[in-house]
């Protein structure tokens, strides 16, 4: 089960990985939330942070593209304004 302190830790990397970038966390605490747990769980359950909203083909060279931050988020920021889970968006 995903502890509280990995949710904590992931929360702090994903501020300080969208600061770095220029962007900033989902707004919306809740959602916020849900993708951090989401995270979370993955990575205890796997050993690898990978994205809650995609799917995993259990091949573990393939998913590497989906480990956050995925391969995807940099289009999908500049983009869609959000990456598809809705964790990292821009600020313009
Ligand atoms: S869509 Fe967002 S939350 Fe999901 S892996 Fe990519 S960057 Fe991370």
């Amino acid at each position: 089960m995903a502890d509280d302190t990995t949710e904590t830790e992931l929360l702090k990397w994903a501020r300080r990985y969208a600061k770095k970038h220029g962007w900033v966390l989902n707004t919306d605490e809740k959602q916020l939330a849900t993708v951090i747990r989401g995270l979370a769980r993955n990575k205890t359950r796997f050993g690898r942070q990978y994205c809650p909203c995609r799917l995993r083909s259990g091949d573990e060279e393939k998913d590497r593209a989906i480990e956050c931050p995925c391969v995807y988020h940099k289009d999908e920021i500049a983009n869609d304004g959000s990456c598809h889970c809705k964790l990292f968006f821009s600020t313009h």
